[in-house]
Protein backbone atom coordinates (compact mmCIF):
# COMPACT_ATOMS: atom_id res chain seq x y z
CA UNK A 1 0.00 0.00 0.00
CA UNK A 2 1.67 3.44 -1.16
CA UNK A 3 0.44 6.48 1.01
CA UNK A 4 0.61 9.72 -0.39
CA UNK A 5 3.82 10.74 0.52
CA UNK A 6 5.80 8.23 -1.59
CA UNK A 7 6.27 6.54 1.77
CA UNK A 8 5.52 2.30 1.09
CA UNK A 9 4.68 -0.05 4.39
CA UNK A 10 6.12 -2.89 2.25
CA UNK A 11 7.71 -5.43 4.73
CA UNK A 12 8.02 -8.92 5.35
CA UNK A 13 5.62 -11.98 6.67
CA UNK A 14 6.60 -14.85 8.71
CA UNK A 15 3.84 -17.35 7.42
CA UNK A 16 2.97 -19.60 10.19
CA UNK A 17 1.54 -23.15 10.60
CA UNK A 18 -1.03 -23.37 13.25
CA UNK A 19 -0.62 -26.80 14.58
CA UNK A 20 2.96 -27.85 16.09
CA UNK A 21 3.88 -24.38 15.77
CA UNK A 22 1.51 -21.93 17.54
CA UNK A 23 -0.44 -24.59 19.80
CA UNK A 24 0.25 -28.45 20.15
CA UNK A 25 -0.24 -31.17 17.45
CA UNK A 26 -2.75 -32.95 18.26
CA UNK A 27 -4.51 -34.29 15.49
CA UNK A 28 -8.22 -32.39 14.50
CA UNK A 29 -8.43 -29.84 17.22
CA UNK A 30 -12.20 -29.00 16.52
CA UNK A 31 -13.04 -26.66 20.14
CA UNK A 32 -11.36 -23.35 21.07
CA UNK A 33 -11.26 -25.07 24.17
CA UNK A 34 -9.63 -27.80 23.52
CA UNK A 35 -6.64 -26.00 21.82
CA UNK A 36 -2.89 -25.63 23.57
CA UNK A 37 -1.68 -23.08 22.32
CA UNK A 38 2.19 -23.35 23.48
CA UNK A 39 2.90 -20.53 26.55
CA UNK A 40 5.76 -18.77 24.27
CA UNK A 41 3.59 -18.41 21.20
CA UNK A 42 3.10 -14.55 22.14
CA UNK A 43 5.77 -13.70 23.33
CA UNK A 44 7.28 -15.10 19.82
CA UNK A 45 4.59 -12.88 18.05
CA UNK A 46 5.60 -10.12 19.57
CA UNK A 47 8.98 -10.37 19.09
CA UNK A 48 8.31 -11.30 14.95
CA UNK A 49 6.34 -7.89 15.17
CA UNK A 50 9.19 -5.97 16.75
CA UNK A 51 11.29 -7.37 14.61
CA UNK A 52 9.20 -5.51 11.72
CA UNK A 53 7.75 -8.30 9.84
CA UNK A 54 3.91 -9.75 10.17
CA UNK A 55 3.32 -12.53 11.78
CA UNK A 56 0.13 -14.45 9.61
CA UNK A 57 -1.13 -17.75 10.49
CA UNK A 58 -1.58 -20.12 7.12
CA UNK A 59 -3.29 -23.46 8.06
CA UNK A 60 -4.91 -26.47 6.58
CA UNK A 61 -7.94 -27.23 8.04
CA UNK A 62 -9.13 -30.27 6.59
CA UNK A 63 -11.48 -31.25 9.61
CA UNK A 64 -14.27 -29.34 8.29
CA UNK A 65 -14.23 -31.32 5.01
CA UNK A 66 -13.77 -34.46 6.22
CA UNK A 67 -17.59 -33.16 9.06
CA UNK A 68 -14.95 -33.61 12.33
CA UNK A 69 -16.06 -29.88 12.84
CA UNK A 70 -17.84 -27.03 11.48
CA UNK A 71 -16.50 -23.66 9.56
CA UNK A 72 -18.38 -21.71 12.48
CA UNK A 73 -16.46 -23.72 15.08
CA UNK A 74 -12.90 -22.99 13.40
CA UNK A 75 -13.67 -19.37 13.19
CA UNK A 76 -14.40 -19.22 16.58
CA UNK A 77 -10.58 -21.17 17.27
CA UNK A 78 -9.50 -18.20 15.07
CA UNK A 79 -10.48 -15.39 17.14
CA UNK A 80 -9.29 -17.27 20.37
CA UNK A 81 -5.32 -18.12 18.77
CA UNK A 82 -5.58 -14.37 17.38
CA UNK A 83 -6.70 -12.84 20.89
CA UNK A 84 -4.31 -15.15 22.29
CA UNK A 85 -1.13 -14.57 20.57
CA UNK A 86 -2.28 -11.17 18.97
CA UNK A 87 -0.91 -12.79 15.17
CA UNK A 88 -1.76 -10.24 12.72
CA UNK A 89 -4.27 -12.55 10.43
CA UNK A 90 -5.10 -15.91 9.94
CA UNK A 91 -6.17 -17.75 6.71
CA UNK A 92 -7.17 -21.39 6.24
CA UNK A 93 -8.19 -24.41 4.13
CA UNK A 94 -11.28 -25.86 5.22
CA UNK A 95 -11.61 -28.02 2.35
CA UNK A 96 -10.07 -31.96 1.16
CA UNK A 97 -10.84 -33.67 -1.85
CA UNK A 98 -11.69 -36.91 -0.17
CA UNK A 99 -13.95 -35.09 2.72
CA UNK A 100 -17.89 -36.08 3.36
CA UNK A 101 -18.84 -32.69 3.10
CA UNK A 102 -20.15 -31.47 -0.35
CA UNK A 103 -19.61 -28.05 -0.05
CA UNK A 104 -15.89 -28.92 0.93
CA UNK A 105 -14.92 -31.95 -1.01
CA UNK A 106 -13.36 -30.27 -3.74
CA UNK A 107 -9.74 -29.65 -5.21
CA UNK A 108 -8.62 -25.93 -4.24
CA UNK A 109 -6.00 -24.02 -4.47
CA UNK A 110 -5.51 -23.34 -1.14
CA UNK A 111 -4.53 -26.68 0.89
CA UNK A 112 -0.75 -26.53 1.27
CA UNK A 113 1.74 -27.25 -0.44
CA UNK A 114 -0.57 -25.04 -2.75
CA UNK A 115 0.16 -21.09 -2.23
CA UNK A 116 -3.68 -19.99 -2.54
CA UNK A 117 -3.39 -18.55 1.03
CA UNK A 118 -0.12 -16.94 0.69
CA UNK A 119 -1.23 -15.71 -2.51
CA UNK A 120 -4.48 -13.97 -0.57
CA UNK A 121 -2.59 -12.65 2.10
CA UNK A 122 -0.10 -10.91 -0.12
CA UNK A 123 -3.30 -9.27 -2.45
CA UNK A 124 -4.49 -8.02 1.22
CA UNK A 125 -1.46 -6.88 2.87
CA UNK A 126 1.69 -5.32 1.09
CA UNK A 127 4.25 -7.98 1.71
CA UNK A 128 7.92 -8.50 0.76
CA UNK A 129 8.38 -11.80 -0.23
CA UNK A 130 11.94 -11.75 -0.79
CA UNK A 131 12.70 -11.17 2.93
CA UNK A 132 9.82 -13.89 4.21
CA UNK A 133 9.61 -17.09 5.70
CA UNK A 134 7.55 -19.71 5.78
CA UNK A 135 7.53 -21.79 9.57
CA UNK A 136 6.11 -25.06 9.91
CA UNK A 137 6.23 -28.73 10.87
CA UNK A 138 5.39 -30.67 8.07
CA UNK A 139 6.37 -31.53 4.85
CA UNK A 140 3.32 -29.68 2.94
CA UNK A 141 4.62 -26.48 5.02
CA UNK A 142 8.13 -26.85 3.24
CA UNK A 143 7.04 -27.33 0.11
CA UNK A 144 4.69 -24.51 0.04
CA UNK A 145 6.80 -22.56 1.29
CA UNK A 146 9.45 -24.01 -1.57
CA UNK A 147 6.50 -23.54 -4.60
CA UNK A 148 5.72 -19.55 -3.06
CA UNK A 149 9.81 -18.77 -3.29
CA UNK A 150 9.98 -18.06 0.54
CA UNK A 151 12.75 -19.36 2.83
CA UNK A 152 11.51 -22.07 4.55
CA UNK A 153 11.54 -23.42 8.73
CA UNK A 154 10.95 -26.71 9.79
CA UNK A 155 10.72 -26.99 13.60
CA UNK A 156 10.34 -30.05 15.73
CA UNK A 157 7.90 -29.02 17.99
CA UNK A 158 5.15 -30.70 16.05
CA UNK A 159 4.42 -34.07 14.29
CA UNK A 160 8.32 -34.86 14.40
CA UNK A 161 10.89 -35.13 12.29
CA UNK A 162 10.85 -38.75 12.07
CA UNK A 163 7.24 -38.58 10.93
CA UNK A 164 7.74 -36.01 8.03
CA UNK A 165 5.25 -37.73 5.23
CA UNK A 166 8.10 -37.11 2.27
CA UNK A 167 11.87 -36.25 2.19
CA UNK A 168 11.86 -32.08 2.44
CA UNK A 169 15.03 -30.02 2.05
CA UNK A 170 14.28 -26.56 5.00
CA UNK A 171 16.41 -24.05 4.92
CA UNK A 172 16.32 -24.27 8.54
CA UNK A 173 15.82 -26.42 11.59
CA UNK A 174 14.88 -25.28 14.93
CA UNK A 175 13.70 -27.19 17.96
CA UNK A 176 10.93 -24.72 18.49
CA UNK A 177 9.06 -20.90 17.89
CA UNK A 178 11.26 -19.70 20.69
CA UNK A 179 14.56 -20.47 18.53
CA UNK A 180 13.32 -19.31 15.09
CA UNK A 181 11.78 -16.01 16.40
CA UNK A 182 15.71 -15.43 18.19
CA UNK A 183 17.50 -16.10 15.39
CA UNK A 184 15.13 -14.07 13.08
CA UNK A 185 17.24 -10.91 11.82
CA UNK A 186 15.70 -7.51 12.52
CA UNK A 187 14.28 -6.01 9.72
CA UNK A 188 13.50 -2.88 10.59
CA UNK A 189 12.18 -0.91 13.59
CA UNK A 190 8.08 -1.87 13.82
ZN1 LIG B 1 -8.63 -25.04 0.17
Amino acid sequence: MNREDGFTSRKPAVFLDRDGVLTREKGYVGRWEDMEIFPYAKDCVSQIQSKGYYAIVVTNQSGVARGYFTEIALLSMNQFLKEETGVDAIYYCPHCRQGIVPEYAVSCNCRKPATGMMEKACREYDIDITHSYMVGDRACDILMGKNAGLRTVLLESGYGLEKLEEKVQPDYIFEDLQEFAAFLPQQRKA
